[in-house]
This record gives C-alpha cells, sequence and structure tokens, in this order.
C-alpha cells in the first residue's frame, strides 16, 4: 500500500490513512490498513479511487478529528461497523447499530440456497430472529429481481432488533412485515392454533454455546448482544425449539433453512429428521465449514 511508501506532508490525507492504518495495527486490528481507508473515505464523504486522487491534499481540522476518534475508538476493538454505521450484505447496505448482530458475509450462504430453492413462484417466507434484517430483506429484494413476488415476513424478539429492521426496510425500500416476537408465539392465535403458515422459514438464530463465547474474537465478546448469540450449553436450543414447531407453521412442501455452526450439522440434521423432514442438504462456506443445512415437509 503506497501511502507507507511516499511521504506526505503531514496532515495530508495520504500520511493519515498511514498513520491511522498504525494506530490499528498496533492495536491488533486485522484490516487495519483498509478499515483506515474507508474510514477517511467516509469522513470525506468521497469513495476511494477519488480519495486516491487527492492524497496529498491537506485535511480540515474538523474532519481530522472525526477520523481519529473513529480510529482510537477502532483500537479498543469495538467493531468497525458500528463506528461506520453500516456494512454490505448481498450488495445492499444495512445500517448497524450495537445491540444488534452484523450481517456477516457467511450468511450470504443462507440467503443463495434459499433462492436456489424457491419456486418460480411467489411465496410466504418467515425470517426468523431476523436481527438487522438482513436475511430476509435481502431474501426479497433478490427474488424481485428475478420478477418474483413473494410475501416476507421478519421475526425477533429484541426490539433494538426490530426498529433496526424496520429502518432497514425502509431504507432498502423492502416491502416486508415485521413482527416482535418470541420464535412462533406471536404467530398463533388465542387457542394456540398456527395463526399462518407460511413456504419457506429461514433462521440464522443463536448458536455458539455458551461456554465458547468467551474465546470468540474481542470484537464480538464484548460488543455484539450476547441475546443473538448464546445458544445455551450445547448451542443447539434455538433449532430444538424451531424445528419442533416449525411443521405446524409450514404449508406441504415447506422448507426450513438455517445457518449453522461448524460443529453442528449431525445433531440439526437428526432434529429436522425426527420432525418429518427429508432431502436435507447441507452446504459449505467459503472456509470449508458446515454453515447451512435446509430439509423439506412433505
Ligand atoms: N456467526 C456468528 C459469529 O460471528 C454467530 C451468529 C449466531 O450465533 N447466529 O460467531
Amino acid at each position: 500500500m503506497f501511502e507507507d511508501k511516499i511521504q506526505f506532508e503531514e496532515n495530508s490525507i495520504g500520511a493519515l490513512i498511514a498513520k491511522g492504518g498504525k494506530i490499528l495495527t498496533d492495536a491488533g486490528i486485522e484490516n487495519s490498513k483498509a478499515e483506515a481507508r474507508i474510514l477517511m473515505a467516509e469522513y470525506r464523504n468521497e469513495d476511494i479511487a477519488s480519495l486516491y486522487a487527492h492524497l496529498s491534499d491537506r485535511l480540515d481540522d474538523f474532519t481530522i478529528m472525526r477520523y481519529m476518534k473513529a480510529i482510537r475508538k477502532r483500537t479498543t476493538h469495538y467493531p468497525f461497523q458500528y463506528i461506520l454505521g453500516y456494512t454490505y450484505f448481498m450488495d445492499l447496505k444495512f445500517i448497524c447499530r450495537e445491540k444488534v448482530l452484523i450481517p456477516r458475509f457467511d450468511t450470504e450462504n443462507l440467503v443463495m440456497h434459499a433462492l436456489e430453492l424457491s419456486p418460480a413462484k411467489g411465496i410466504k417466507v418467515l425470517d426468523m430472529c431476523t436481527g438487522s434484517g438482513c436475511i430476509g430483506i435481502a431474501y426479497n429484494l433478490w427474488r424481485e429481481k428475478e420478477g418474483y413476488s413473494d410475501d416476507v415476513t421478519l421475526s425477533d424478539i429484541s426490539e433494538n432488533a426490530i426498529s433496526l429492521a424496520t429502518e432497514n426496510a425502509a431504507a432498502l425500500e423492502a416491502g416486508v412485515k415485521i413482527v416482535q416476537s418470541d420464535l412462533f408465539e406471536a404467530f398463533r392465535n388465542a387457542d394456540g392454533t398456527p395463526a399462518v403458515k407460511f413456504d419457506m422459514i429461514l433462521s440464522n438464530p443463536p448458536y455458539i454455546r455458551t461456554k465458547d463465547i468467551n474465546n470468540l474474537i474481542k470484537d464480538i465478546r464484548d460488543y455484539e448482544p450476547r441475546l443473538a448469540l448464546d445458544g445455551s450449553p450445547d448451542g443447539l436450543s434455538f433449532y430444538r425449539r424451531i424445528i419442533s414447531e416449525a411443521p405446524e407453521f409450514l404449508n406441504e412442501d415447506g422448507k426450513l433453512i438455517f445457518e449453522i455452526g461448524s460443529e453442528e450439522y449431525m445433531d440439526v440434521q437428526d432434529l429436522m429428521l425426527d420432525a418429518g423432514f427429508r432431502d436435507i442438504k447441507r452446504l459449505k462456506d467459503m472456509s470449508g465449514l458446515d454453515r447451512v443445512v435446509s430439509g423439506v415437509l412433505y
């Protein structure tokens, strides 16, 4: 990266990117240089390419202050996406905020599998434990691009998730329904019978084993919501609950698609088979780890 090689004048954009990158490297941040560049572009309100045409320009004091404040905050391992305020998921820009899980690149596998399994007609879809709304909203918008108009509902128990998912749906102009619910609770009538049925249920529930949470990187462990991560001592409690209730809420040929932890495939497969799901499929992520499981209810 040539900000390091060229001597830029003090307080020039080039010098400040190099300085910010070095501070982040020293703090143990992996993508330090890319992050410094993206933050600079953000506070300059320009894209990276045009930033590179201005590396020798002197930065104004106000922007220096905002940029350096962001760099210092990031040295605590406070998540980059919370500082920036957004991230991209399936090529769509999602607002990110504290108390709601940041959309992960790996979760795109789940959406792509859902798109593959979808029929050539509009269907009813539920994204359960939606968090930022990224799965359901991205699914909805990509299906629209393919010419299908689905009826997509997002649900979450968390008030913070519901409000962020609502904001993301509005910002991206996705016509989704959003329901606050503890799993299927709000989807039942007073007598307990299902109030609605779906053709596809998608979910990336909390699945980290409680004892493994302390081994996560500091960025996640200290700053992302436990509610979105902790899957109980064996990591499987949400799969158990969702799989046992899902058949009531699925139409014939209904599909259930999960993101899973890398060691959870066998257990989740068994739970799905016991509940009557067939055609169980497993997909790996780019690192070769099990990441997505789907099944069909005949
Ligand atoms: N993949 C997430 C992680 O960063 C976990 C998300 C979840 O529990 N659903 O560890």
